[in-house]
């Protein structure tokens, strides 16, 4: 199987970049920060602190999470709530940060993610995708952009969705996510040294999906 793994902070524009590149090259994607959302959003909904591992590994066996591909599309789903929607909220972005430092649900997830990648050719998306997940993958991209450019992209998306949130608090919001997923024990956001990076800055969205493709073309 193909697997490419691309990792990056918070609002590098992953997702959108890797689904198309998915769809392109016929591959499944999978969007790995959908899987500790759902957990952050599980912890809230059971009223547990989700930077508590004592409260929220005792909530993990009964987190029945699925994740199903609708016509390439990726929805995951808590029981039998579809929770796609759910767990953009930045209440649930926060949640997903502070569960996703506890080694128990890191541990939770990992076999979910590599049993993806042994049965499809796939592009998954994450923090530690190169570095923990799938150290052996065909091509590792590292995708990055600066925090402001980050915080604008990800302000307009929260607003298509609806969700009005000022730009210092966006931009708070992608630092202290920043800061979360660098400095946790476990699997901290690194690139791995065999990845390449890409910093999609002055790229528009189809340059920066070319960049993927011209690097799996290689
Ligand atoms: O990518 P996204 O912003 O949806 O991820 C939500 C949170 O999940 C991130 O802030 C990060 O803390 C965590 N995450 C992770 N490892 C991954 C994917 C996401 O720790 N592979």
């Amino acid at each position: 199987m193909i697997n490419i793994a691309i990792d990056g902070p918070s609002g590098a524009g992953k997702s959108t970049i890797a689904q198309a590149a998915a769809k392109r090259l016929g591959y499944l994607y999978v969007d790995t920060g959908a899987l500790y959302r759902s957990l952050g959003l599980h912890a809230l909904r059971c009223g547990a602190d989700p930077g508590s591992a004592e409260q929220v590994v005792p909530l993990l066996p009964d987190a029945h999470l699925t994740m199903r591909h609708v016509d390439g599309e990726q929805r995951v789903f808590l029981g039998d709530d579809d929770v796609s929607e759910a767990i953009r909220t930045p209440e649930a972005s926060m949640a997903s940060s502070a569960v996703s430092a506890i080694p128990a649900v890191r541990e939770f997830l990992l076999d979910v993610q590599r049993d993806l990648a042994k049965k499809n050719n796939v592009i998954m998306d994450g923090r530690d995708i190169g570095t923990v997940i799938l150290p052996d993958a065909t091509y590792k991209i590292y995708l990055t952009a600066s925090d402001e450019v980050r915080a604008k992209r990800r302000m307009l998306q929260l607003q298509e969705k609806g969700i009005e949130q000022p730009y210092e608090e966006v931009l708070a919001d992608i630092r202290q996510r920043d800061y979360n997923d660098t400095h946790r024990e476990v699997a901290p956001l690194r690139k791995a040294d065999d990845a390449i990076e890409v910093c999609t800055d002055d790229l528009t969205l189809e340059e920066s999906i070319q960049a993927v493709l011209d690097i799996v073309s290689k």
